[in-house]
């Protein structure tokens, strides 16, 4: 069996310090990192953990894939540019045809997003993948939660639903990541590029994680606002509809969560520039309702509102 550092040198560290801005790589006891004159670091971490963020029979390119995808989207929501990360990877064993297809999916994201793996740790226990994800932003223009205003326009990256949806096809034993919906869920993408044309047209933005309804709520306390939501005009995933059934999808729109689009507050005059924009990179953009000032989200019924994801529910909201 592979030694730690073996598994380390075969399927994770990839030499990077030709990569702009990583000074050292893989190797000593920190990366070294030097990050452009005149922009701020954003920094976040995910932690996947098996059977809760995914399944464990999920195609380990597909997990690797995830892992990083569910921390780039943070970036994302705030208009940074990906540039580096670091993986902690908690494995139950070493295996090595699961670690090649495991790092296959993580090192193409990392390549298509222009991401250098610059460090990390290896360690073995129940699977889990944490990833830390650095990003820059130019000096004061991050795109926050708390920028939204009373009139703003809210929208939505391409369509909800999907990350339920793969979950439910994925039990109903669809295996396919041809599959819309299971494409969706398994191989989500982070909208690093929309995020950064979006940081110099909106106001706010949140990537939605939780569920719309939750995420949504989050980007309003930050405000200080309220919602008028239109939950007919949710834009559905592809397949949502027959795999769920009318109510269902419309409920996984509003609160399934794992979708990781972006849920951004813009103002009105805007939306036409945002929509062209992103238009040219292949992804719509929806307008779903607007900011108000009254507190609250408005616009859905009380008695079939659904709540989001939380792994500790109860307690103070
Ligand atoms: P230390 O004991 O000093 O924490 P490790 O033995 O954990 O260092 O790791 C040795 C080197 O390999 C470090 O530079 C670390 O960043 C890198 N490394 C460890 N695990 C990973 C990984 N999963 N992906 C990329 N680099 C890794
Ligand atoms: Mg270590």
């Amino acid at each position: 069996m592979p030694s730690e550092f073996e598994l380390i040198a075969r399927f994770f560290a990839r030499p990077c310090d030709a990569e702009p801005g990583v000074v050292a790589g893989p190797g000593d006891d920190c990366a070294l990192l030097a990050p452009s004159a005149g922009s701020e670091l954003a920094v976040s971490v995910d932690t996947s953990v098996v059977d809760v963020h995914f399944p464990q029979a999920a195609p380990a390119v597909a997990i690797g894939h995830r892992a990083l995808a569910v921390a780039l989207s943070d970036l994302a929501a705030m208009g940074a540019r990906a540039r580096w990360c670091a993986l902690a990877a908690t494995l139950p064993e070493a295996d090595e045809a699961w670690l090649e297809s495991f790092a296959a999916g993580f090192h193409a994201l990392c390549r298509r997003s222009r991401v250098a793996l610059v460090g990390g740790d290896v360690t073995r226990g129940p699977l889990s993948l944490s990833v830390t994800v650095h990003g820059e932003v130019p000096a004061g223009r991050a795109l926050r939660r708390s920028g939204a205003e009373a009139g703003d326009i809210l929208a939505v990256t391409g369509a909800l639903g999907g990350g339920r949806g793969g979950l439910a096809a994925w039990r109903d034993g669809v295996r396919d990541l041809d599959d819309p919906l299971l494409r969706a869920y398994l191989l989500p993408e982070p909208r690093l590029t929309a995020g950064e044309v979006l940081r110099e047209l909106a106001h706010a933005a949140i990537d939605i994680s939780d569920g719309l309804l939750a995420d949504l709520q989050h980007l309003c306390t930050a405000s200080g606002v309220g919602a008028a939501l239109q939950p007919e005009v949710l834009p559905l995933a592809e397949g949502l509809t027959a795999r769920l059934g009318e109510a269902a999808a419309r409920e996984a729109a509003l609160a399934g969560g794992d979708d990781y689009e972006l849920l951004v507050a813009l103002p009105p005059e805007a939306l036409n520039e945002a929509v062209n924009r992103l238009q040219t990179l292949g992804l719509p953009l929806t307008p779903i309702g607007r900011v108000v000032g009254e507190p609250g989200i408005h616009g859905i019924d009380d008695s079939t509102r659904p709540t989001g994801w939380q792994h500790f529910p109860g307690g103070t909201p």
